[in-house]
């Protein structure tokens, strides 16, 4: 080859070089044309690098430095290219600015955890600690321990869950009272939450599961006193600035027992069908330890006294919002829920 033939194949290559980077419209394409024009073992670039073996000895400094300057503007322009078609692919598809916004969704804290965490914030704040206990109980702890008289109806299988003869669903979370009575030495202040089981229909008013916060004072020189003071405080501070009052009722474990009311928070007191007209609606059920119970556990009811309360939670959800179905509290619907995001 002659220098002039080789100049013409430099200047060819210069022209025709960047139209077809130009046109190179995906990373596929552009790097068929780099291969065309500058790929190492073909391409037109490495042509021209074997013709420059065959040119005089003294046209081939020459010839070599146009060679790199072509190699060096083709070079440059593909990288350009290169950089503009990989930025194109992460774009993706163009942004459409008039697309109404995907709504957000906020959830919530279930109404029947609020009140659970709520309560035990309260009692935390007077030195209650957390108590758990298994939600499948052995009989005993369920009744016998806890001064169930042998033919007390709640233990025939109408009202209680059996697993097996010895096994119950747990009915009440009073076992956790006896549990930690035989683990921990008084003075005890413990707050039990967790799910009881009845054998109740599943109407408006009633649920097979349902949670319960027991709770639990033992120590030395513990009167009703403590009881209602620790209670009618809490009620005030759960339920803003209210009135309670004491009934005597009765449970097995518990002696002399009480249910607390507080007024009615629709009417505040005068009557409304939320209260039944009463003015008052039931909070909790409470009474001071049995002593039976304590020596059950293995404690000296002669040394220590204490009292106990127990309170359910989705009940105080359904006055506390007038929901009218506690079945509406086991629904998982969304949009219950979500009017207690907060
Ligand atoms: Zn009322």
């Amino acid at each position: 080859m002659l220098l002039d033939d080789f100049r013409s194949a430099a200047a060819s290559l210069r022209t025709d070089g960047p139209g077809q980077i130009a046109a190179a419209s995906s990373l596929d394409a552009w790097t068929e044309v780099r291969n065309a024009l500058v790929g190492r073992t073909s391409g037109r670039l490495s042509d021209l690098m074997t013709a420059l073996g065959t040119l005089p000895k003294e046209d081939r400094r020459e010839a070599g430095q146009l060679a790199n300057a072509v190699k060096q503007e083709l070079e440059a322009l593909l990288d350009a290219r290169h950089t503009e078609l990989s930025r194109g692919q992460q774009q993706g598809p163009a942004i459409d600015g008039t697309m109404p916004a995907r709504a957000t969704w906020q959830g919530s804290v279930h109404p029947v955890s609020l009140v659970i965490d709520e309560v035990v914030e309260i009692f935390r704040e007077l030195g209650f600690t957390i108590a758990l206990g298994p939600e499948a109980e052995h009989a005993w702890y369920n009744f016998g321990a806890l001064n169930f008289p042998a033919d007390h109806p709640a233990m025939d299988l109408h009202d209680t869950l059996y697993l097996n003869d010895d096994l119950v669903l747990r009915t009440h979370t009073s076992p956790v009272q006896v549990r930690t009575l035989q683990q921990y030495a008084p003075p005890i202040r413990i707050l039990a939450p967790g799910n009881v089981y009845r054998r109740d229909f599943f109407d408006p008013s009633h649920a097979p599961m349902f949670s319960q916060i027991e709770g639990l004072v033992v120590d030395e020189g513990i009167t009703f006193a403590d009881l209602k003071a620790t209670l009618t405080r809490f009620a005030n501070r759960f339920f803003g600035e209210t009135k309670t009052r004491f009934r005597p009722s009765y449970f097995p474990f518990t002696e002399p027992s009480a249910e607390m009311d507080v007024l009615c928070g629709v009417c505040k007191g005068s009557g409304c069908p939320v209260c039944k007209q009463s003015g008052w609606v039931e909070i909790l059920g409470s009474g001071m330890v049995h002593p039976t119970v304590l020596e059950n556990a293995g404690i000296d009811s002669e040394k220590y006294t204490g009292w106990a309360f127990g309170l359910g939670p989705a009940r105080t959800a359904i006055s506390r919002h007038a929901i009218p179905d506690i079945r509406i509290l086991y629904d998982s619907d969304v949009r219950f829920l979500e009017q207690f995001a907060r």
